[in-house]
């Protein structure tokens, strides 16, 4: 346009300046910013707004920040640029400041100010800052009404962790959108409370609002934390009729759901129904099949997305080693190792190593596996010597656990985990002043052991059970359900009682094994359901050695099927046996 002799103006200036800015054209924003000054537009309030959009995009807040003081003439428009910039550019500390100064010469905000501000304090976690803006919105009537301030609000206090004040507003709400919903299942959902997220489903289904690809992800995500099976696939009937099973990502969630509840045929069904799959779906198939221990399954898989053409990546890659460890699969874990470095370009990262660790160790080649976490190219972490401590656990290698315990501790001294399993290595050779040593510095640390509990769902009612937990209804049948197996299993095994923490008689201690909640959680379904139902539990924790014990001989006794999940696996226990090869 200039080259034709014509001369911008200030209704011309604020478009090229927009482009510029939308197009990052860094250079070229700043030479026409030089014209403007030339031209003098500078002080042009439309032509100064636009230049604090332009460079706000470009991310130079200090450029903003400058011409921003400068303006003679500052309105509501320079404000919410500077304030969203700040948030946009991930300095919500400076758009706080500057909300506040507004506040301080009078300027009264708007929505779309308070839509700036929200997401800041949620960068900042600050609930002080986000109550301290609700009650001005109350106060003033400022987007007191607008749905989409109250739904950040919702948000922001789920993101701090104030899901009572989210619920709170969400109720008092008139005219709830789908995104409405959609934070509310999420608050309850990332605050861990996957019930309430499930009931708040329930009630927008019932009440006649539309989920969306991401309320059914997220509602998919909840049932697989509690593995809530016939919840989720009641969702994925909704799913089919409501037309969304075309979209690639609400059927790869599909896969992870129903792979978590122990379903893995229809995980199956789902990824070969599926029009269009992409690396996630691939790595999604490839994962519930390591999750289950089907190594050689899960390496067809793989090789088959190769030949499509996909190309794996490092989560893939992780997923698949863990398959081959999983399935025990040595040589496989090798080659695919190597594969990744030398065919893929590669580097192996944290995951890869503690996969490769876990595959060695299951394979009984501790020294192997720690020769190759001292040969690593990067500083090995928390995971890698927790995955060698596992392994040198069940291979009972009391020298290397040691040294493994050592870093592990050095690494995440917060971390619980190592400490349990050492003690328990410890328990199991009966050097009871090791256990009270470790026992003591756990006390001195101020750790906290999680406690243990395990889901089981019937009639699509999540039971949770803690450790010696009496507060259920049928709290009485269930033990003596408990007592009847307990003798009719004497006898048939040795009680492995490493994993009991005291120093107490073994009577005692066999005693205290039949109080785990995946014992209660069996005990209670084998009540409640008929002759060769399978059983489905969830335990939040690993599953100690004598509980897979006496699951194995459960299975066999009153010939059921028994699916475990544990936090690292799936076991399926039948006839005796279990698919783990009673390594995990
Ligand atoms: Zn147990
Ligand atoms: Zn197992």
């Amino acid at each position: 346009m200039l080259k034709f002799g014509q001369n911008a103006n200030n209704f011309t200036y604020p478009f090229v300046l927009k482009a510029c800015g939308e197009l990052l054209l860094v250079e070229i924003g700043r030479r026409v910013h030089c014209e403007v000054v030339v031209m003098g537009f500078e002080l042009d309030a439309y032509v100064g707004n636009s230049l604090l959009v332009m460079y706000s995009r470009f991310g130079d807040m200090e450029m903003v920040k400058r011409l921003f003081d400068g303006m003679p003439v500052r309105d509501l428009t320079s404000w919410n640029t500077v304030i969203s910039g700040y948030t946009n550019n991930r300095d919500p500390f400076e758009a706080l400041l500057v909300f506040g100064l507004m506040g301080e010469l009078g300027v009264r905000p708007d929505s779309a100010t308070l839509l700036s501000v929200l997401p800041a304090c949620c960068d900042l976690v600050a609930l002080k800052q986000v109550i301290e803006v609700h009650g001005f919105i109350v106060r003033n009537n400022v987007g007191y009404f607008d749905v989409e301030v109250t739904n950040s609000l919702i948000d922001v206090y789920c993101k701090c962790s104030f899901v009572i004040g989210a619920r709170t507003l969400f109720e008092k709400m008139s005219g709830r959108d789908t995104v409405t919903w959609n934070s509310m299942t999420l608050g309850y959902v990332s605050n861990g409370d996957h019930f309430e997220s499930l009931r708040i489903f329930c009630r927008m289904i019932s009440e006649g609002a539309r989920p969306d690809q991401v309320t059914l992800i997220t509602v998919l995500g909840a049932c697989d934390q509690i593995t809530a099976l016939q919840f989720g696939t009641s969702v994925h009937a909704l799913i089919t009729r409501r037309g969304f099973a075309m979209y690639t990502i609400v059927g790869t969630t599909l896969i992870d759901m129903y792979a978590k509840c122990g379903c893995l045929d229809r995980s199956r069904s789902v990824f070969d129904e599926m029009l269009e799959k992409n690396l996630v779906s691939w790595s999604a198939m490839i994962g519930a099949l390591g999750l289950h221990g089907r190594g050689i399954d899960a390496l067809m898989v793989f090789n088959e997305m190769k030949e499509t053409g996909i190309k794996p990546d490092e989560v893939s890659f992780t997923l698949i080693l863990s398959a081959c460890s999983h399935a025990g699969l040595v040589n496989d874990g090798h080659c695919i190792f190597n594969q990744m470095m030398k065919e893929y370009g590669i580097n192996p990262k944290d995951e890869h190593y503690s996969c490769m660790v876990d595959l060695l160790g299951r394979a009984g080649h501790l020294n192997e596996a720690y020769q190759f976490i001292k040969a690593m190219k990067v500083k090995p972490t928390f995971d890698v010597w927790a995955a060698f401590l596992s392994a040198c656990s069940a291979n009972h290698n009391i020298e290397l656990a040691e040294i493994a315990a050592r870093n592990a501790f050095q690494c995440k001294p917060q971390r619980v985990s190592p400490y349990v399993l050492l003690s328990n290595i410890y328990a199991s050779e009966k050097r009871w002043e090791d256990v009270g040593r470790v026992r003591s510095m756990v006390r001195q640390m101020g750790l906290k052991k999680l406690p243990g509990c395990t889901f089981i769902e019937l009639d699509k009612v999540v039971h949770r059970f803690l450790v010696g937990d009496r507060s259920h209804s049928q709290s009485e049948a269930i033990y003596a359900k408990l007592e009847d197996m307990r003798h009719q299993l004497k006898g048939l095994y040795t009680p492995d009682t490493s994993s009991v923490f005291y120093d107490v008689n073994e009577d005692l201690k066999e005693k205290m094994l039949w109080d785990h909640s995946e014992r209660l959680a069996i005990a209670f379904s084998l009540i409640k359901t008929g002759p060769g139902t399978v059983i489905r539990i969830t335990k939040n924790l690993r599953v100690c050695r004598d509980c897979h014990t006496v699951i194995k001989l459960i299975s066999k006794l009153v010939s059921r099927e028994i699916i475990m999940r544990d936090i690292h696996r799936f076991h399926h226990f039948s006839n005796g046996f279990c698919s783990c090869n009673d390594y995990w």
